[in-house]
């Protein structure tokens, strides 16, 4: 299960302000991709255009082939994981994670293997039955990507997931992320301003700034050889 997503020309504007200017890139089926940036430089607006929660209004998406602008976001094949979770605080982790499923057509016996199987890779058992509030930050992310695994997405759009956990924490989900993209094989889309999490996780990383890409490349790449006075300095690499 996994995703080609070609991006090509696409632009974005809320009002005057541009946001995304021309943007064009194509994410092989199964890489991990980063994109790294400052805050503001567009990075939430590109994965809400892939995931449908944001209108493309120039160029195109295609996720396998396929343009994806009039394609509800149930039917994208993609699932999304948010900075501030976004669980539903009324109902327990079990109903979070099979909200939506039955909407897809999976089977009630089916929901219950991928919730058992979601749950014991992200070891969040015996926390099935609890409400988001009775959860600790990390425990709150994990359920959260454990909604999107249910989906059996064929790519993962992450939105810097690991910013509201401590130190140590994000160090712990960056290796379990990486180990599920090693075990799922789907492609992840993954944003973040933070360059040790691009460097550890990526097989390519984007740097965008100010509405457009400064360089692509892997982490030896772009560290090594950075293409702008900007990567150079955002990267912290000698120029
Ligand atoms: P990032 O995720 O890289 O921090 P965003 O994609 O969230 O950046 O935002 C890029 C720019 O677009 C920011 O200046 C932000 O204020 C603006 N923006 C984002 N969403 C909207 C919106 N719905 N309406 C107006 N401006 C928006
Ligand atoms: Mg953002």
């Amino acid at each position: 299960m996994t995703a080609e997503i070609e991006i090509s020309e696409v632009s974005k504007q809320f009002g005057a302000l541009t946001v995304l200017d021309r943007l064009s890139l194509s994410i092989p089926a199964h890489e991990f991709v980063v994109f790294l940036g400052p805050s503001g430089c567009g990075k939430s607006t590109l994965l809400r255009m892939i995931a449908g929660l944001e209108s493309v209004d120039e160029g195109e998406i295609r996720i396998n082939g396929r343009r994806i602008d009039d394609l509800p976001p149930g039917e994208r094949g993609v699932a999304m994981v948010f900075q501030s979770y976004a669980l539903y605080p009324h109902m327990t982790v079990r109903q979070n994670m099979a909200f939506g499923l039955e909407n897809i057509g999976v089977d009630k016996a089916a929901i219950a293997t991928r919730i058992t199987e979601a749950a014991r890779m992200l070891e969040i058992g015996h926390l099935l039955d609890r409400k988001p509030a009775q959860l600790s930050g990390g425990q709150r992310q994990r359920v959260a990507i454990g909604r999107a695994v249910v989906k059996e997405p064929k790519a993962f759009l992450f939105d810097e997931p690991l910013s509201n956990l401590d130190a140590a924490l994000r160090t712990r989900t960056r290796i379990e992320l990486a180990q599920l993209h090693q075990r799922l094989k789907s492609t992840m889309v993954f944003v973040t301003h933070d360059q040790v999490e691009a460097m550890t996780l990526a097989d390519r990383i984007v740097v965008m700034n100010n509405r457009r890409i400064e360089q692509i490349g892997t982490p030896m790449d772009i560290y090594e050889r950075p293409a702008t006075r900007f990567v150079a300095g955002f990267v912290g690499a000698p120029a």
